[in-house]
């Protein structure tokens, strides 16, 4: 009898007996890193920021709204969209996709006309560009993606200067989310808050990410395939989970 109960009491599955003291290692990783933010954490599965260049899922062109970005997450060299363009925003010259292009000027023109001067600084980067970025700015890890691991190469994200307040309240409206927000911190975005980067989701989906009160990546991570398996459940009420 006793033979057997110390039996039961071994865990079925051989591999969970590792897996757990090296995810109760990784979350105390993270919250260590956290210091500046009380919020909760990361939610369970969410993965760690190492720098890696595994392709990213969803990043077929017309998946722009559902492709997940961060250090490990890349588009590669060749991924360019194929309905780039160059448009005149605000006066500047600017390249993006040209779905964004509409919903951005009818921003900018609505934050103009309750007295926001908002300019465009950055738009679509190529894999050169950002490679060119990084080598100019040494030591910004937490600041500049590495190639192919930034949003501005989808052809969807924009640098906003000006209006940041008026952003912060109105931008979901048309379709605008901040990528890396004050509120969620780089255990979850892996990147420093940056108040100006605005990353294009469409209206509808802007909201929802918005109103789940979680992170763009977060809330792209519960719709991945491997965040499936876990306890979030249907993965759009997952993503609402921690409100
Ligand atoms: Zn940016």
């Amino acid at each position: 009898m006793l033979k057997s109960e110390v039996k039961v009491e071994r865990s079925p599955a051989p591999g969970l007996g590792l897996l757990v003291p090296i995810l109760a290692i990784a979350a105390a990783a993270l919250l260590v890193g956290a210091g500046r933010t009380t919020a909760s954490p990361p939610p369970t599965g969410l993965p760690a920021c190492e720098a890696a260049d595994r392709p990213a899922p969803h990043r077929a062109y017309d998946e722009w709204d559902e492709t997940m970005l961060d250090p490990a997450l890349t588009l590669g060299p060749d991924y360019r969209p194929p309905d780039l363009g160059e448009t005149t925003v605000g006066g500047r010259r600017v390249t993006l996709r040209a779905f964004v292009v509409a919903p951005l000027k009818t921003m900018l023109d609505a934050a103009a006309t309750e007295g926001h001067a908002i300019s465009v600084t950055s738009a679509y980067r190529s894999f050169g560009e950002q490679e060119r970025l990084v080598a100019a700015s040494p030591g910004l890890n937490d600041e500049v993606a590495r190639p192919g691991h930034s949003e501005h190469q989808l052809g969807t994200t924009v640098d906003l200067a000006g209006g940041h307040g008026w952003l912060r309240v109105n931008a979901s409206r048309y379709g605008f989310l901040l990528s890396f927000p004050a509120g969620r911190g780089p255990q979850w975005t892996c990147y420093r808050d940056e108040p100006w980067h605005f990353r294009y989701f469409g209206p509808k989906r802007a909201q929802a990410i918005e109103q789940s009160g979680l992170s763009p990546r977060e809330w792209l991570w519960a719709r991945q395939p491997e965040a499936a398996d876990d306890s979030h459940g249907d993965s759009r009420d997952g993503a609402r989970r921690d409100g």
